[in-house]
Protein backbone atom coordinates (compact mmCIF):
# COMPACT_ATOMS: atom_id res chain seq x y z
CA UNK A 1 0.00 0.00 0.00
CA UNK A 2 1.32 3.80 -0.88
CA UNK A 3 2.09 5.91 1.70
CA UNK A 4 -1.17 8.00 0.59
CA UNK A 5 -3.67 4.96 0.25
CA UNK A 6 -2.26 4.66 4.03
CA UNK A 7 -2.85 7.93 4.85
CA UNK A 8 -6.40 7.94 3.20
CA UNK A 9 -7.20 4.91 5.39
CA UNK A 10 -6.37 6.49 7.98
CA UNK A 11 -8.59 9.33 7.52
CA UNK A 12 -11.52 7.19 6.75
CA UNK A 13 -11.02 5.46 10.10
CA UNK A 14 -11.69 9.12 11.92
CA UNK A 15 -12.67 7.93 15.07
CA UNK A 16 -13.90 11.52 15.83
CA UNK A 17 -16.49 11.55 13.25
CA UNK A 18 -20.01 11.17 14.53
CA UNK A 19 -21.06 9.38 11.00
CA UNK A 20 -18.09 6.89 11.29
CA UNK A 21 -18.86 6.13 14.36
CA UNK A 22 -22.51 4.52 13.56
CA UNK A 23 -20.21 2.10 10.47
CA UNK A 24 -19.36 -1.16 10.55
CA UNK A 25 -15.22 -1.59 9.91
CA UNK A 26 -15.58 -2.47 5.98
CA UNK A 27 -18.16 0.49 5.21
CA UNK A 28 -15.34 2.67 7.25
CA UNK A 29 -12.69 1.58 4.94
CA UNK A 30 -14.54 2.29 2.05
CA UNK A 31 -14.40 5.85 3.10
CA UNK A 32 -17.26 8.69 2.61
CA UNK A 33 -16.31 9.50 -1.44
CA UNK A 34 -18.97 8.88 -3.34
CA UNK A 35 -18.16 8.27 -6.98
CA UNK A 36 -18.81 11.47 -9.30
CA UNK A 37 -21.35 11.31 -11.99
CA UNK A 38 -19.92 11.63 -15.46
CA UNK A 39 -20.60 15.54 -15.70
CA UNK A 40 -21.23 16.54 -12.89
CA UNK A 41 -19.09 19.84 -10.98
CA UNK A 42 -16.88 17.75 -8.61
CA UNK A 43 -17.08 21.04 -6.42
CA UNK A 44 -13.08 20.65 -5.79
CA UNK A 45 -10.31 17.72 -5.61
CA UNK A 46 -8.39 16.72 -2.76
CA UNK A 47 -5.59 18.87 -3.71
CA UNK A 48 -7.56 21.80 -3.90
CA UNK A 49 -9.19 21.00 -0.55
CA UNK A 50 -5.77 21.34 1.03
CA UNK A 51 -4.61 23.94 -0.07
CA UNK A 52 -7.93 25.83 0.62
CA UNK A 53 -7.16 24.50 4.45
CA UNK A 54 -3.11 25.40 4.33
CA UNK A 55 -3.03 28.75 1.93
CA UNK A 56 -4.58 30.93 4.86
CA UNK A 57 -1.36 30.51 6.89
CA UNK A 58 0.16 33.88 5.06
CA UNK A 59 4.09 33.82 5.88
CA UNK A 60 4.84 30.57 3.80
CA UNK A 61 5.19 29.84 -0.08
CA UNK A 62 2.53 27.23 -1.26
CA UNK A 63 3.82 25.81 -4.03
CA UNK A 64 1.99 23.23 -6.37
CA UNK A 65 3.64 21.02 -8.19
CA UNK A 66 1.79 20.05 -10.87
CA UNK A 67 0.50 21.23 -14.03
CA UNK A 68 -0.56 25.02 -14.72
CA UNK A 69 -4.41 24.50 -14.65
CA UNK A 70 -4.22 23.31 -11.01
CA UNK A 71 -2.91 26.29 -9.42
CA UNK A 72 -4.77 28.70 -11.99
CA UNK A 73 -8.22 26.75 -10.85
CA UNK A 74 -6.98 26.68 -6.98
CA UNK A 75 -5.75 30.41 -6.93
CA UNK A 76 -6.52 33.22 -4.72
CA UNK A 77 -10.04 32.17 -4.73
CA UNK A 78 -11.48 32.72 -1.04
CA UNK A 79 -10.89 35.55 0.90
CA UNK A 80 -8.84 34.51 3.46
CA UNK A 81 -7.31 38.15 5.36
CA UNK A 82 -4.21 38.44 6.60
CA UNK A 83 -2.36 41.00 9.03
CA UNK A 84 1.23 40.68 8.33
CA UNK A 85 2.83 38.75 5.11
CA UNK A 86 1.22 38.48 1.64
CA UNK A 87 3.32 35.42 0.64
CA UNK A 88 0.64 33.57 0.80
CA UNK A 89 -1.02 35.06 -1.92
CA UNK A 90 1.06 34.68 -4.47
CA UNK A 91 1.09 31.81 -6.72
CA UNK A 92 3.83 28.93 -6.85
CA UNK A 93 3.74 26.12 -9.62
CA UNK A 94 6.08 24.21 -10.91
CA UNK A 95 4.13 24.25 -14.23
CA UNK A 96 5.35 20.80 -15.33
CA UNK A 97 5.51 20.41 -19.11
CA UNK A 98 5.19 17.13 -21.30
CA UNK A 99 9.20 16.49 -20.78
CA UNK A 100 8.72 16.46 -17.51
CA UNK A 101 5.68 13.65 -17.75
CA UNK A 102 8.46 11.42 -19.81
CA UNK A 103 11.09 12.08 -17.41
CA UNK A 104 9.45 12.50 -14.33
CA UNK A 105 9.25 16.06 -12.26
CA UNK A 106 11.49 15.97 -9.48
CA UNK A 107 14.48 17.80 -10.80
CA UNK A 108 12.18 21.05 -11.42
CA UNK A 109 10.75 20.63 -8.29
CA UNK A 110 13.59 20.87 -6.35
CA UNK A 111 15.11 23.86 -8.47
CA UNK A 112 11.80 25.36 -7.82
CA UNK A 113 12.25 25.08 -4.00
CA UNK A 114 15.38 26.17 -4.39
CA UNK A 115 14.33 29.54 -6.43
CA UNK A 116 11.69 30.04 -3.90
CA UNK A 117 13.85 30.20 -0.71
CA UNK A 118 16.72 32.21 -2.51
CA UNK A 119 13.91 34.99 -3.30
CA UNK A 120 11.88 34.89 -0.68
CA UNK A 121 13.34 33.39 2.21
CA UNK A 122 9.35 32.32 3.82
CA UNK A 123 9.90 30.21 7.10
CA UNK A 124 8.92 27.37 5.50
CA UNK A 125 7.48 26.06 1.81
CA UNK A 126 4.57 23.90 1.56
CA UNK A 127 4.41 21.62 -1.43
CA UNK A 128 1.17 20.39 -2.59
CA UNK A 129 1.19 16.86 -4.77
CA UNK A 130 -1.31 16.78 -7.95
CA UNK A 131 -2.83 14.21 -9.92
CA UNK A 132 0.00 14.36 -12.75
CA UNK A 133 3.52 14.01 -11.17
CA UNK A 134 1.63 11.61 -8.74
CA UNK A 135 0.83 9.56 -11.71
CA UNK A 136 4.19 9.44 -13.18
CA UNK A 137 5.62 8.57 -9.12
CA UNK A 138 7.04 11.60 -8.49
CA UNK A 139 8.02 11.39 -4.78
CA UNK A 140 7.60 14.61 -3.48
CA UNK A 141 8.12 13.55 0.29
CA UNK A 142 11.94 12.62 -0.72
CA UNK A 143 12.09 16.14 -2.72
CA UNK A 144 11.21 17.96 0.02
CA UNK A 145 13.43 15.71 2.55
CA UNK A 146 16.31 16.33 0.53
CA UNK A 147 15.25 20.54 0.04
CA UNK A 148 15.00 20.66 3.81
CA UNK A 149 18.09 19.41 4.75
CA UNK A 150 20.01 21.39 1.98
CA UNK A 151 18.24 24.39 2.38
CA UNK A 152 18.14 24.36 5.73
CA UNK A 153 14.09 25.06 6.29
CA UNK A 154 11.06 23.07 6.61
CA UNK A 155 9.45 22.15 3.10
CA UNK A 156 6.69 20.06 4.03
CA UNK A 157 5.05 17.63 1.37
CA UNK A 158 0.90 17.74 1.09
CA UNK A 159 0.36 14.76 -0.16
CA UNK A 160 -3.26 15.07 -1.50
CA UNK A 161 -3.19 14.63 -5.58
CA UNK A 162 -6.81 15.32 -7.10
CA UNK A 163 -8.01 11.92 -7.76
CA UNK A 164 -7.79 10.67 -4.35
CA UNK A 165 -11.25 12.22 -3.27
CA UNK A 166 -13.32 15.31 -3.11
CA UNK A 167 -12.11 18.49 -1.16
CA UNK A 168 -13.12 17.68 2.29
CA UNK A 169 -10.69 14.66 2.05
CA UNK A 170 -7.96 17.25 0.50
CA UNK A 171 -9.27 19.58 3.83
CA UNK A 172 -8.31 16.47 6.44
CA UNK A 173 -4.93 15.35 4.16
CA UNK A 174 -3.77 18.75 4.46
CA UNK A 175 -4.77 18.16 8.26
CA UNK A 176 -2.25 15.08 8.37
CA UNK A 177 0.99 17.26 6.68
CA UNK A 178 0.97 19.29 9.29
CA UNK A 179 0.21 16.89 12.18
CA UNK A 180 3.16 14.62 10.62
CA UNK A 181 5.48 17.69 9.79
CA UNK A 182 4.51 21.11 11.25
CA UNK A 183 3.07 20.46 15.00
CA UNK A 184 5.46 20.51 17.65
CA UNK A 185 8.45 21.25 15.85
CA UNK A 186 8.87 24.29 18.01
CA UNK A 187 8.31 25.66 20.82
CA UNK A 188 6.75 29.29 22.11
CA UNK A 189 8.54 31.67 24.06
CA UNK A 190 6.18 31.93 26.77
CA UNK A 191 2.92 30.10 27.67
CA UNK A 192 0.42 30.99 29.66
CA UNK A 193 -2.99 29.39 31.37
CA UNK A 194 -5.18 31.26 29.19
CA UNK A 195 -4.09 29.91 25.57
CA UNK A 196 -6.31 27.98 23.13
CA UNK A 197 -6.06 26.67 19.35
CA UNK A 198 -9.42 27.70 17.19
CA UNK A 199 -9.44 24.86 14.15
CA UNK A 200 -11.01 24.61 10.92
CA UNK A 201 -11.65 28.81 10.90
CA UNK A 202 -10.02 30.53 7.45
CA UNK A 203 -10.50 33.95 8.24
CA UNK A 204 -12.50 34.36 5.21
CA UNK A 205 -13.17 38.32 5.20
CA UNK A 206 -11.84 39.06 8.03
CA UNK A 207 -13.97 36.83 10.59
CA UNK A 208 -11.60 35.62 12.81
CA UNK A 209 -10.56 39.77 13.70
CA UNK A 210 -14.30 39.73 14.59
CA UNK A 211 -14.14 37.39 17.69
CA UNK A 212 -10.39 38.18 18.55
CA UNK A 213 -10.91 41.48 20.10
CA UNK A 214 -13.57 39.94 23.05
CA UNK A 215 -11.01 37.37 23.72
CA UNK A 216 -8.41 39.66 23.86
CA UNK A 217 -9.99 41.78 25.84
CA UNK A 218 -10.80 38.62 28.24
CA UNK A 219 -7.10 37.75 28.10
CA UNK A 220 -7.79 34.52 26.38
CA UNK A 221 -4.45 34.32 23.60
CA UNK A 222 -4.81 32.68 20.14
CA UNK A 223 -1.80 30.44 20.87
CA UNK A 224 -2.54 29.67 16.84
CA UNK A 225 -5.38 29.88 14.59
CA UNK A 226 -5.33 26.83 12.35
CA UNK A 227 -4.78 28.20 9.53
CA UNK A 228 -6.82 31.42 9.20
CA UNK A 229 -3.94 34.57 9.30
CA UNK A 230 -1.74 32.21 10.75
CA UNK A 231 2.30 32.21 10.99
CA UNK A 232 4.21 29.12 10.43
CA UNK A 233 5.88 29.51 14.06
CA UNK A 234 2.52 29.57 15.57
CA UNK A 235 0.96 26.50 13.36
CA UNK A 236 4.58 24.80 14.97
CA UNK A 237 4.18 25.75 18.46
CA UNK A 238 -0.11 25.23 18.68
CA UNK A 239 0.96 21.82 20.58
CA UNK A 240 1.31 23.89 23.57
CA UNK A 241 -2.30 25.41 24.16
CA UNK A 242 -4.15 24.38 27.03
CA UNK A 243 -7.86 24.16 24.54
CA UNK A 244 -9.11 23.88 21.21
CA UNK A 245 -12.11 24.93 19.41
CA UNK A 246 -12.98 22.70 16.41
CA UNK A 247 -14.92 25.36 14.16
CA UNK A 248 -15.40 23.25 11.26
CA UNK A 249 -15.45 19.38 11.61
CA UNK A 250 -16.09 18.58 8.52
CA UNK A 251 -12.92 19.81 7.44
CA UNK A 252 -10.16 19.03 10.31
CA UNK A 253 -11.97 16.52 13.54
CA UNK A 254 -8.61 14.45 12.55
CA UNK A 255 -6.59 17.23 13.57
CA UNK A 256 -8.42 18.40 16.87
CA UNK A 257 -8.68 14.55 17.91
CA UNK A 258 -5.24 13.90 17.46
CA UNK A 259 -3.85 17.05 19.09
CA UNK A 260 -6.03 15.69 22.07
CA UNK A 261 -4.62 12.60 21.45
CA UNK A 262 -1.09 13.26 21.44
CA UNK A 263 -0.70 16.39 23.55
CA UNK A 264 -3.42 16.04 26.11
CA UNK A 265 -5.44 19.11 24.68
CA UNK A 266 -9.31 18.73 24.82
CA UNK A 267 -11.44 20.59 22.09
CA UNK A 268 -15.23 21.06 22.05
CA UNK A 269 -17.06 21.85 18.65
CA UNK A 270 -18.31 25.27 18.27
CA UNK A 271 -19.44 28.07 15.95
CA UNK A 272 -19.16 31.86 15.80
CA UNK A 273 -22.07 32.47 13.74
CA UNK A 274 -24.76 33.94 15.79
CA UNK A 275 -25.28 35.57 18.72
CA UNK A 276 -26.31 32.73 21.24
CA UNK A 277 -24.08 30.04 19.64
CA UNK A 278 -21.00 33.02 19.61
CA UNK A 279 -22.20 33.02 23.44
CA UNK A 280 -21.99 29.90 23.92
CA UNK A 281 -18.67 29.34 22.15
CA UNK A 282 -17.16 32.03 24.58
CA UNK A 283 -18.52 30.23 27.40
CA UNK A 284 -16.93 26.73 26.32
CA UNK A 285 -13.58 28.28 25.82
CA UNK A 286 -13.53 29.59 29.24
CA UNK A 287 -14.79 26.46 31.24
CA UNK A 288 -12.52 24.39 29.64
CA UNK A 289 -9.41 26.90 30.24
CA UNK A 290 -10.99 26.68 33.75
CA UNK A 291 -10.80 22.99 33.78
CA UNK A 292 -6.99 23.20 33.18
CA UNK A 293 -5.97 25.47 35.46
CA UNK A 294 -7.38 29.01 34.59
CA UNK A 295 -8.79 30.94 37.09
CA UNK A 296 -12.56 30.43 37.89
CA UNK A 297 -13.05 34.12 38.01
CA UNK A 298 -12.61 34.22 33.89
CA UNK A 299 -15.73 32.65 33.80
CA UNK A 300 -17.60 35.63 35.66
CA UNK A 301 -15.69 38.19 33.09
CA UNK A 302 -16.67 35.83 30.16
CA UNK A 303 -20.30 36.45 31.19
CA UNK A 304 -19.98 40.09 31.78
CA UNK A 305 -18.76 40.59 28.28
CA UNK A 306 -21.45 38.55 26.48
CA UNK A 307 -24.30 40.01 28.35
CA UNK A 308 -22.70 43.45 27.18
CA UNK A 309 -22.37 42.21 23.64
CA UNK A 310 -25.76 40.67 23.33
CA UNK A 311 -27.41 43.74 24.68
CA UNK A 312 -25.00 45.84 22.05
CA UNK A 313 -26.15 43.61 19.14
CA UNK A 314 -29.83 43.54 19.73
CA UNK A 315 -29.71 47.12 20.11
CA UNK A 316 -28.00 47.58 16.48
CA UNK A 317 -30.25 44.92 15.23
CA UNK A 318 -33.69 46.31 16.52
CA UNK A 319 -34.50 48.74 14.07
CA UNK A 320 -34.15 46.11 11.18
CA UNK A 321 -36.30 43.24 13.22
CA UNK A 322 -39.88 44.89 12.20
CA UNK A 323 -38.48 45.02 8.11
CA UNK A 324 -37.27 41.62 8.12
CA UNK A 325 -40.10 39.78 10.30
CA UNK A 326 -41.52 37.25 8.43
CA UNK A 327 -39.34 37.55 5.06
CA UNK A 328 -38.87 33.78 4.22
CA UNK A 329 -35.17 32.67 3.45
CA UNK A 330 -34.08 29.44 0.99
CA UNK A 331 -30.66 28.32 2.62
CA UNK A 332 -27.84 26.53 0.89
CA UNK A 333 -24.68 26.35 2.52
CA UNK A 334 -21.91 24.41 1.91
CA UNK A 335 -19.34 24.45 4.23
CA UNK A 336 -20.70 26.80 7.17
CA UNK A 337 -22.77 24.76 9.33
CA UNK A 338 -26.18 25.07 8.53
CA UNK A 339 -27.77 24.62 12.02
CA UNK A 340 -25.18 27.75 13.30
CA UNK A 341 -26.71 30.21 10.24
CA UNK A 342 -30.28 28.43 10.78
CA UNK A 343 -30.31 29.69 14.67
CA UNK A 344 -28.72 33.31 13.51
CA UNK A 345 -31.28 33.95 11.02
CA UNK A 346 -34.40 33.01 13.26
CA UNK A 347 -32.34 35.46 15.82
CA UNK A 348 -33.19 38.04 13.62
CA UNK A 349 -36.92 37.29 13.05
CA UNK A 350 -36.48 35.75 9.65
CA UNK A 351 -38.41 32.40 8.68
CA UNK A 352 -36.32 29.43 6.58
CA UNK A 353 -38.19 27.61 4.56
CA UNK A 354 -35.95 25.01 3.74
CA UNK A 355 -31.99 24.54 4.31
CA UNK A 356 -29.46 22.45 2.86
CA UNK A 357 -28.38 19.38 4.64
CA UNK A 358 -26.68 18.16 2.26
CA UNK A 359 -22.86 18.24 3.91
CA UNK A 360 -24.21 17.66 7.46
CA UNK A 361 -23.52 14.90 9.96
CA UNK A 362 -26.29 13.01 11.73
CA UNK A 363 -25.91 15.76 14.69
CA UNK A 364 -26.54 18.78 12.16
CA UNK A 365 -29.85 17.25 11.12
CA UNK A 366 -31.14 16.83 14.92
CA UNK A 367 -30.21 20.71 15.89
CA UNK A 368 -31.62 21.46 12.89
CA UNK A 369 -34.66 19.99 13.59
CA UNK A 370 -34.97 21.14 17.32
CA UNK A 371 -34.28 24.78 15.68
CA UNK A 372 -36.92 24.33 12.55
CA UNK A 373 -39.42 21.75 14.23
CA UNK A 374 -39.81 17.85 13.36
CA UNK A 375 -41.31 18.80 9.45
CA UNK A 376 -38.40 21.33 8.90
CA UNK A 377 -37.68 21.33 5.34
CA UNK A 378 -33.85 19.92 4.93
CA UNK A 379 -32.77 19.39 1.37
CA UNK A 380 -30.36 16.80 0.49
CA UNK A 381 -29.65 17.58 -2.87
CA UNK A 382 -31.79 20.31 -4.62
CA UNK A 383 -31.86 20.43 -8.47
CA UNK A 384 -31.15 23.99 -9.94
CA UNK A 385 -34.40 23.54 -11.50
CA UNK A 386 -36.61 22.80 -7.82
CA UNK A 387 -34.30 25.93 -6.05
CA UNK A 388 -35.42 28.36 -9.12
CA UNK A 389 -38.74 26.96 -8.14
CA UNK A 390 -38.79 27.61 -5.37
CA UNK A 391 -38.12 31.35 -5.35
CA UNK A 392 -39.93 31.88 -8.42
CA UNK A 393 -42.88 30.82 -6.75
CA UNK A 394 -42.16 32.96 -3.79
CA UNK A 395 -41.62 30.41 -1.53
CA UNK A 396 -39.06 32.28 0.00
CA UNK A 397 -37.97 35.97 -0.19
CA UNK A 398 -34.33 35.89 -0.74
CA UNK A 399 -31.56 33.00 -0.78
CA UNK A 400 -28.51 32.69 0.87
CA UNK A 401 -25.83 30.70 -0.66
CA UNK A 402 -22.47 30.71 -2.45
CA UNK A 403 -21.49 31.91 -5.53
CA UNK A 404 -22.14 28.64 -7.49
CA UNK A 405 -25.90 29.05 -7.27
CA UNK A 406 -26.04 32.79 -7.53
CA UNK A 407 -27.48 32.52 -11.09
CA UNK A 408 -30.78 30.90 -10.16
CA UNK A 409 -31.91 33.54 -7.86
CA UNK A 410 -31.00 36.29 -9.72
CA UNK A 411 -32.64 34.29 -12.93
CA UNK A 412 -35.73 34.05 -10.32
CA UNK A 413 -35.48 38.28 -10.23
CA UNK A 414 -35.34 37.53 -6.48
CA UNK A 415 -32.66 38.39 -4.11
CA UNK A 416 -29.72 36.71 -3.03
CA UNK A 417 -26.83 37.15 -0.55
CA UNK A 418 -23.14 35.07 -0.93
CA UNK A 419 -22.71 33.18 2.49
CA UNK A 420 -19.93 30.66 1.43
CA UNK A 421 -16.33 30.92 1.53
CA UNK A 422 -16.14 33.69 -1.30
CA UNK A 423 -18.16 36.37 0.48
CA UNK A 424 -16.65 39.76 1.46
CA UNK A 425 -18.56 40.44 4.50
CA UNK A 426 -17.80 39.22 7.63
CA UNK A 427 -20.64 36.88 9.87
CA UNK A 428 -18.70 36.13 12.35
CA UNK A 429 -19.01 37.04 16.41
CA UNK A 430 -21.92 39.65 17.55
CA UNK A 431 -20.09 41.99 14.95
CA UNK A 432 -20.84 39.36 11.88
CA UNK A 433 -24.32 38.98 12.91
CA UNK A 434 -25.16 42.88 12.87
CA UNK A 435 -23.66 42.90 9.55
CA UNK A 436 -25.44 39.71 8.44
CA UNK A 437 -28.98 41.74 9.23
CA UNK A 438 -27.97 44.94 7.66
CA UNK A 439 -26.73 43.07 4.28
CA UNK A 440 -30.16 40.59 4.31
CA UNK A 441 -31.94 43.89 4.80
CA UNK A 442 -30.11 45.47 1.62
CA UNK A 443 -30.14 43.00 -0.63
CA UNK A 444 -34.32 42.37 0.11
CA UNK A 445 -34.88 46.39 -0.38
CA UNK A 446 -32.77 46.73 -3.01
CA UNK A 447 -35.23 48.98 -6.03
CA UNK A 448 -33.18 46.74 -8.38
CA UNK A 449 -35.73 43.82 -7.67
CA UNK A 450 -38.76 45.85 -7.76
CA UNK A 451 -37.20 46.83 -11.98
CA UNK A 452 -36.16 44.03 -12.57
CA UNK A 453 -39.54 42.35 -12.09
CA UNK A 454 -40.97 44.34 -14.42
CA UNK A 455 -42.10 42.85 -17.97
CA UNK A 456 -39.81 43.95 -20.60
CA UNK A 457 -41.00 46.71 -23.13
CA UNK A 458 -41.50 43.91 -25.56
CA UNK A 459 -43.80 41.75 -23.56
CA UNK A 460 -45.44 43.85 -22.59
CA UNK A 461 -48.07 45.08 -25.32
CA UNK A 462 -47.99 45.06 -28.97
CA UNK A 463 -46.38 47.76 -31.15
CA UNK A 464 -50.08 48.53 -32.53
CA UNK A 465 -51.51 48.47 -29.01
CA UNK A 466 -48.83 50.66 -27.82
CA UNK A 467 -49.26 53.41 -30.62
CA UNK A 468 -52.80 53.30 -30.20
CA UNK A 469 -52.62 54.00 -26.73
CA UNK A 470 -50.57 57.15 -27.65
CA UNK A 471 -53.12 58.52 -30.10
CA UNK A 472 -55.77 58.29 -27.46
CA UNK A 473 -53.62 59.78 -24.87
CA UNK A 474 -52.86 62.31 -26.73
CA UNK A 475 -56.49 63.35 -27.94
CA UNK A 476 -57.60 63.01 -24.14
CA UNK A 477 -54.85 65.88 -23.89
CA UNK A 478 -56.05 68.17 -26.31
CA UNK A 479 -59.65 67.37 -25.32
CA UNK A 480 -58.74 69.01 -21.89
CA UNK A 481 -57.07 71.95 -23.56
CA UNK A 482 -58.82 74.14 -26.34
CA UNK A 483 -56.25 76.25 -26.90
CA UNK A 484 -54.17 73.75 -27.65
CA UNK A 485 -55.75 71.82 -29.45
CA UNK A 486 -56.59 74.87 -31.65
CA UNK A 487 -52.97 75.73 -32.03
CA UNK A 488 -52.65 72.08 -32.90
CA UNK A 489 -55.13 71.97 -35.32
CA UNK A 490 -53.76 75.06 -37.17
CA UNK A 491 -49.85 73.71 -37.20
CA UNK A 492 -51.35 70.57 -39.46
CA UNK A 493 -49.27 71.22 -43.01
CA UNK A 494 -51.63 71.56 -45.84
CA UNK A 495 -48.91 72.22 -48.73
CA UNK A 496 -46.03 70.02 -48.05
CA UNK A 497 -43.77 71.36 -51.16
CA UNK A 498 -44.15 74.82 -49.80
CA UNK A 499 -44.62 73.85 -46.63
CA UNK A 500 -47.98 76.25 -45.64
CA UNK A 501 -50.14 75.11 -42.68
CA UNK A 502 -54.29 75.30 -42.13
CA UNK A 503 -53.32 78.28 -39.93
CA UNK A 504 -51.57 80.32 -42.92
CA UNK A 505 -54.02 79.46 -45.57
CA UNK A 506 -56.89 80.32 -43.07
CA UNK A 507 -55.60 83.68 -42.24
CA UNK A 508 -54.39 84.42 -46.11
CA UNK A 509 -58.06 83.57 -47.33
CA UNK A 510 -60.11 85.77 -44.67
CA UNK A 511 -57.89 88.80 -44.85
CA UNK A 512 -57.07 88.63 -48.37
CA UNK A 513 -61.03 87.56 -49.19
CA UNK A 514 -59.44 85.15 -51.44
CA UNK A 515 -62.00 82.88 -53.47
CA UNK A 516 -59.60 80.33 -55.84
CA UNK A 517 -57.30 78.32 -55.89
CA UNK A 518 -55.43 79.77 -58.02
CA UNK A 519 -55.67 83.36 -55.60
CA UNK A 520 -54.32 81.23 -52.69
CA UNK A 521 -51.36 79.98 -54.49
CA UNK A 522 -50.37 83.53 -55.40
CA UNK A 523 -50.89 84.31 -52.30
CA UNK A 524 -49.19 81.72 -50.22
CA UNK A 525 -47.31 78.98 -53.05
CA UNK A 526 -49.76 76.68 -51.46
CA UNK A 527 -50.88 74.02 -53.85
CA UNK A 528 -48.25 75.40 -56.92
CA UNK A 529 -46.02 72.37 -56.42
CA UNK A 530 -47.32 69.06 -56.85
CA UNK A 531 -51.06 69.98 -56.76
CA UNK A 532 -51.51 67.01 -54.24
CA UNK A 533 -52.99 69.77 -51.36
CA UNK A 534 -55.38 71.63 -54.00
CA UNK A 535 -58.66 69.73 -53.33
CA UNK A 536 -57.54 70.80 -49.51
CA UNK A 537 -57.47 74.39 -50.42
CA UNK A 538 -60.68 73.80 -52.17
CA UNK A 539 -62.18 72.83 -49.20
CA UNK A 540 -61.12 75.19 -46.47
CA UNK A 541 -62.12 78.06 -49.57
CA UNK A 542 -65.64 76.47 -49.82
CA UNK A 543 -65.51 76.40 -45.38
CA UNK A 544 -64.78 79.52 -45.54
CA UNK A 545 -67.20 80.75 -47.88
CA UNK A 546 -69.81 79.14 -46.00
CA UNK A 547 -69.08 80.90 -42.85
CA UNK A 548 -68.92 83.79 -44.30
CA UNK A 549 -64.90 84.40 -43.73
CA UNK A 550 -65.22 85.52 -47.86
CA UNK A 551 -68.59 87.65 -48.80
CA UNK A 552 -71.09 85.11 -50.79
CA UNK A 553 -70.55 88.06 -53.88
CA UNK A 554 -67.24 87.28 -53.97
CA UNK A 555 -67.65 83.93 -53.06
CA UNK A 556 -69.72 83.18 -56.25
S1 LIG B 1 -8.11 17.00 -10.11
FE1 LIG B 1 -5.87 16.77 -10.31
S2 LIG B 1 -5.38 17.85 -12.20
FE2 LIG B 1 -7.42 18.56 -11.56
S3 LIG B 1 -7.02 20.40 -10.31
FE3 LIG B 1 -7.12 18.65 -8.92
S4 LIG B 1 -4.99 18.05 -8.70
FE4 LIG B 1 -5.07 19.30 -10.53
Amino acid sequence: MSAVSAKIQDVFNEPGCDKNKGKSEKERKKGCTKQLAPGAAAGGCAFDGAKIALQPITDVAHLVHGPIACEGNSWDNRGAKTSGSSLYRTGFTTDISETDVVFGGEKRLYKSIKEIIDKYNPPAVFVYQTCVPAMIGDDIDAVCKAASKKFDKPVIPVNSPGFVGPKNLGNKLAGEAILDHVIGTEEPEYTTPYDINIIGEYNLAGELWQVKPLLDELGIRILACISGDAKYKEVAYSHRAKASMMVCSKAMINVARKMEERYDIPFFEGSFYGIGDMSDSLREIARLLIERGAPAELMDRTNAVIEREEARAWERIAPYRDRLLGKKVLLITGGVKSWSVVAALQEAGLELVGTSVKKSTKEDKERIKELMGQDAHMIDDMTPREMFKMLRDAQADIMLSGGRSQFIALKAKMPWLDINQERHHAYAGYEGMVELVQEIDKALYNPVWEQVRRPPPWQEKTWEERANEAIAAEAAALAADPVMAEAARREKRVCKCHNVNVGALEDAIRDGKLTSVEAVGAATHAGTGCGGCQGTIETMLDAANASGAVPASLAA
